[in-house]
């Protein structure tokens, strides 16, 4: 990698969560019956007339403003023509040389660093339906396809960067981040594995310090963040191969088989002239008006990373626990009710990104779905402060809440898990101690003061937790000395 630097431009098309399609009134709903969210128009009738729909100009407006896009106030659509059996009408309606939006970016976090990755366009079109290979899961091996165009013209946003990424790793956190405001600006539920997100990933590379891009590549087929990174990596390793033994990059299109963890040849890239792109004559210009616009910006709320910027100025917590909080829907809300009502913004973080996360996650749950209240978090958290469990202990205690939606007060009393209160019943445990590890004992007469953390620790362990630290260090110290 020495010699060579990578260069990644990343192509996203977003499924827009309309409830009817871009050009017809169908539902756009997922999984019903093949073939029955149709009519004349999304199946390319002769004769029929698209008419736009309002709800998808607004979505793709909301996300131009986000990502800091100039609106045009005057865009067109185009007819990209070609064949395939998924597509009725042998060409897909689309923008070309003038979309609804350009020049805009988004700042992306990698490794503590911030980037600003520029957005080249933003344009509307229409999906295709979707082949059903039978037989196999694919073309290879089946012998028939079947074709459902339940999918056909349901609305897609393809936002398109300049290429200003330079590792696979900014890609995928560009990718996590567009998925992220995606979401919370409630127009596209960022899915990749369902599809309703799907990213290309083009990439070159060139000799370290080059100005002159080189030929690029394009990967299509990750369905996950994840993939998209193997799949550049492994693409970028093959083409500094390749270009080490002397050949040249083709620009062309790369498929990437996750099983493998190879790209393969997929076809020579298609040029825009293939496509004989012509405005769309069925169609009239897409207007915006700048009251529109205005209206638009009025509703869009809290974008992530203001949001990032304000729990980091406000509350004072780690940029990385507040990503944690805003990918899991619904806990930001419970963040910030928490502190609401019990101020420590750093502790209820650390509880809802540590254990409660991770119950989540396991139980794949929304934490509003799940049987932790925020009054309850917030009890358990009282008892903490109080003395009466350790946070040892609480551990053991939420995952105990989460499963049964009890309070800690309940929990704990029914368990006995209550931390030691009584000195006397501590002593005998550090007496214990002291006798069992004659070693330590000695290190710290002899003046090794640290070995006393060994110590305390042999004491959390007889008391399986429910003694205090700071409690059983001094009387230790006590009974040392
Ligand atoms: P195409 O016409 O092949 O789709 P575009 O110029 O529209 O190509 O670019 C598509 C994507 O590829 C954009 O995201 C762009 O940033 C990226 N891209 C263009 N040239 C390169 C290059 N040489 N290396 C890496 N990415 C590139
Ligand atoms: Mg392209
Ligand atoms: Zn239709």
């Amino acid at each position: 990698m020495s010699k060579y630097e990578s260069v990644i431009g990343l192509e996203i098309h977003a499924q827009l969560l309309t409830e009817s399609k871009i050009f017809c009134s169908c539902s756009t709903t997922f999984g019903n019956e093949p073939n029955r969210n149709i009519c004349p128009v999304c199946t390319g009738q002769p004769g029929v007339l698209p008419v736009l729909n309002k709800k998808v100009v607004e979505f793709a407006i909301k996300t131009a403003l986000a990502l800091h896009c100039q609106i045009a106030p005057y865009s067109i659509f185009a007819r990209k023509q070609y064949f395939y059996p998924d597509l009725p009408k042998d060409f897909q309606i689309s923008q070309y040389e003038l979309p609804l939006a350009t020049n805009g970016y988004v700042e992306i976090n990698v490794n503590g660093n911030t980037r600003c990755i520029r957005i080249h366009r933003i344009h509307l079109e229409e999906d295709a339906g979707k082949l059903v290979h039978a037989g196999s899961d694919r073309i290879q091996g089946s012998t028939y396809s079947l074709v459902d165009f339940n999918r056909t013209g349901v609305p897609l946003m393809e936002i398109v960067s300049e290429p200003d990424m330079a590792t696979p790793e900014e890609a995928r956190a560009y990718v996590q981040e567009i998925a992220a405001l995606l979401k919370s600006l409630g127009v596209c539920d960022a899915k990749m594995e369902e599809g309703s997100l799907r990213c290309d990933g083009n990439v070159s590379i060139r000799p370290v310090g080059d100005k002159n891009l080189g030929t690029k590549t394009e990967v299509k087929n990750v369905n996950s963040t994840k993939a998209l990174k193997d799949a550049l990596d492994a693409e970028i390793v093959r083409q500094i191969k390749a270009v080490d033994a002397g050949e040249r990059i083709i620009q062309e299109t790369r498929h990437f088989n996750e099983n493998t963890g190879q790209t393969i040849s997929l076809r020579s890239k298609e040029e825009a002239h293939d496509y004989r792109y012509f405005p769309e004559p069925d169609l009239v210009p897409l207007e915006v008006s700048k009251e529109w616009i205005d209206e638009i910006k009025q509703g869009i709320g809290e974008l992530p990373a203001e949001k990032i910027k304000r729990y980091v100025e406000q509350f004072g917590i780690k940029t990385e626990d507040v990503e944690t909080i805003l990918e899991s829907p619904g806990m930001a809300e419970f963040f910030e009710g928490a502190i609401r009502l019990y101020g420590k913004p750093q502790i209820v973080a650390n509880w809802l990104t540590g254990e409660i996360s991770a119950y989540l996650n396991a139980k794949k749950l929304e934490i509003k779905n799940s049987k932790l209240k925020i009054s309850t978090l917030v009890g358990m958290l009282a008892l903490i402060d109080k003395g009466t469990i350790s946070g040892k202990i609480a551990k053991e205690v939420i995952v105990k809440m989460l499963d049964t939606g009890k309070s800690a007060e309940e929990i704990v009393k029914e368990s006995g898990a209550t931390q030691i209160s009584d000195e006397g019943e501590l002593i005998k445990a550090i007496q214990e101690v002291i006798k069992n590890n004659p070693k330590p004992v000695q290190d710290y007469k002899d003046g090794k003061k640290a070995s006393i953390t060994f110590l305390v620790g042999q004491v959390m362990k007889v008391t399986k937790g429910r003694a205090k630290p700071d409690l059983v260090n001094k009387l230790l110290e006590k009974e040392l000395s």
